[in-house]
């Protein structure tokens, strides 16, 4: 079903803060299941990468894997878990992107749902012998699962970080769950920039930070949820990096040279930016090699660190 995006834009907050206080929203890396909103619980098996489920009377709709990495048996935990504590199927797997570590154990749940991701997946997963259900039904911008009276909203605004990566929206919850394009406070999210097309991705998180009906967004690796402020910081860091490296690259310099003055001080609140940079630099540099031809291609410095 086709989404009225004017609708979308156009909606007002809905669920105050109060309505989200009295929940948990943080928790540690251990197995268990967390109830976050009226509608939704977050789930991790044990590792950093969570998922999340919506019960509904009419079954449940599940939101990525529970193995990461991939652990037999994860699946089964799962589904015990939803048949012990409600009762009824699921009746949908969502899977936010491709990627392994985040599908992993989805397959556990074949006999009773049915399998959704974005158009552009299903080349990935058969490619890369993905461990995990693979969509029977796709979308290209958007779509909306009813079920049991709640509704959950599917968005693609883009590639960014793969090809693939969708939002889940649960509106009347003001739940967004986007993983890999958020972390918890403070964190940058992608440790380098492989799979992830970055202007692109600089303006899928200018969408992401205008939604309305958002009040948490809950990232797929580790605790606790993030906010939307959340994504103008690192869109503003993706820009002021694509820049610097970019600026250093017309002056001739190597890559060497660029990761010696490319320090990013002013985002020095990321408490992980010192065990990232390196890889951020260099993968942006290799993007933009992609990106731009030199005046001078003969003396072109060499791509990456060999
Ligand atoms: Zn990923």
């Amino acid at each position: 079903m086709k989404f009225n995006k004017c609708l979308f834009f156009a909606g007002m907050l809905i669920l105050s803060p109060l309505a989200v206080a009295q929940y948990d929203t943080s928790w540690d890396n251990s197995r268990g299941i967390n109830q976050i909103s009226p509608n939704v619980y977050r789930y991790g098996a044990g590792g950093s990468i969570s998922g999340l489920f919506i019960p509904t009377s009419e079954g449940i709709i599940l939101v990525d894997g529970p193995a990461s990495p991939c652990e037999p048996g994860a699946g089964q935990w799962l589904k015990d878990e939803l048949d012990e504590r409600f009762g009824v199927p699921v009746r949908y797997v969502v899977l936010s992107h491709d990627h392994q570590s985040h599908i992993c154990g989805t397959d556990a749940f074949k006999d009773t749902a049915v399998a959704i991701g974005h158009k552009k997946i299903r080349p990935h997963m058969l490619r890369e012998g993905r461990l995990g259900a693979i969509p029977t039904v796709t979308f290209e911008d958007s779509m909306d699962i009813d079920l049991g009276g709640i509704k959950v909203s599917l968005h693609y605004f883009g590639p960014s970080h793969s090809d693939n990566l969708i939002a889940t929206h649960i509106p009347q919850d003001g739940v967004l769950f986007i993983p890999d394009l958020s972390r918890p406070e403070g964190q940058l999210p992608n440790p380098d920039f492989r799979d992830m097309e970055v202007d692109s991705a600089i303006e899928v998180l200018g969408e992401l930070g205008k939604m309305y009906e958002v009040d948490i967004v809950v990232p797929s690796h580790g605790s606790p949820v993030a906010t939307q402020a959340y994504f103008h910081r690192y869109r503003e860091y993706l820009i002021a990096l694509r820049e610097r490296v970019l600026d250093h690259m017309i002056e001739d310099m190597s890559l060497y040279e660029i990761l010696e003055v490319v320090t990013m001080e002013d985002f020095s609140d990321y408490t992980n930016l010192e065990q990232n940079l390196e890889r951020n630099v260099t993968t942006m540099y290799d993007y933009l090699y992609r990106y731009r031809e030199p005046n001078n291609p003969g003396g072109l410095p060499i791509r990456a660190p060999q």
